[in-house]
């Protein structure tokens, strides 16, 4: 597929997703999935639990192959064969729900590991790299520490700063909050407001409807694998008119 063939968008979209489908075995879960998402955005996709918002992103980044479409990220195709998985991933930033920062490394190792082995950066200039996104997201004083001294909330921080680091064209949030407890849920989000400041491109599936609300330039809205609705936050999150979204957002309040 070239360029001109991918429609409206242009190389200035970070994402261009045209007619993703994903099936596993014989189940369909993911069907004609469409989505731009340009640099600087923030897109947030919501949806129901099982409705497909994982793999779609997943799909993004080869975690899972797509059956059928097309993904464009930072004008390079990464869906087809021959595709150079681990540039591709270079370019992409992943932040998951589970923390998986590496135990035995401190933050600023975590945050410098890819810096040294993938961007090929000297130990210097990766340290101080890393420790300039440790302060970016308030953890300027927890270089050192392991992460079993942080808390869950701070353990997803180095994961964002390690992402940032990496000067990716997009990163990739999925519930990135869900598995914390409430009272670390505000400054994981305030993190994450703060890479939108900064002018990063992130699509981010999500319960905070507030942070939706607040942050989003656009929100999708998934269901059985479709992509129902697409708008912005007020279209979909405040005053939706499709029944099925009214009904998702009783049940989220
Ligand atoms: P969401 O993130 O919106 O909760 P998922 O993308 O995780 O939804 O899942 C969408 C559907 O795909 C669900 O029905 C789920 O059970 C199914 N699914 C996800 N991953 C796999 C897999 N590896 N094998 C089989 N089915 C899967
Ligand atoms: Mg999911």
């Amino acid at each position: 597929m070239t360029v001109s063939e991918r429609g409206r968008s242009t190389l200035e979209d970070s994402v261009v997703i045209r007619g993703l489908g994903k099936t596993f075995g014989s189940v369909e879960v993911l069907r004609n999935v469409n989505l731009d998402v340009k640099k600087g955005e923030a897109v947030v996709i919501v949806g129901s639990s099982g409705s497909g918002k994982s793999t779609c992103l997943r799909c993004i980044n080869r975690l899972e192959e797509p059956t059928e479409g097309h993904i464009f990220v930072g004008g390079h195709e990464v869906t087809g064969k021959g595709v150079d998985l681990n540039a591709l991933r270079r370019r992409i930033g992943m932040v998951f729900q589970s923390i998986n920062l590496y135990p035995h490394k401190t933050a600023l190792g975590n945050v410098t590991l890819a810096l040294r082995k993938v961007a090929g950066l000297s130990k210097a200039e990766a340290n101080e790299k890393g420790r300039r996104h440790l302060e970016l997201v308030g953890l300027g004083q927890k270089a050192d520490s392991y992460p079993a001294q942080l808390s869950g909330g701070q353990q997803q921080r180095v994961g964002i700063a390690r992402a940032m680091a990496l000067e990716p064209d997009v990163i990739l949030f999925d519930e990135p909050t869900s598995a914390l407890d409430p009272e670390l849920v505000g400054e994981v989000l305030n993190v994450m407001v703060r890479t939108k400041e900064l002018g990063m491109t992130m699509v981010v599936v999500t319960h905070e409807m507030q942070f939706a609300r607040e942050v989003a330039d656009r929100v999708v809205f998934m269901d059985h694998g479709v992509v129902l609705a697409e708008g912005t936050p007020e279209e979909i999150l405040v005053a939706p008119e499709h029944p099925r979204i009214r009904e998702f957002l009783t049940r989220t309040k």
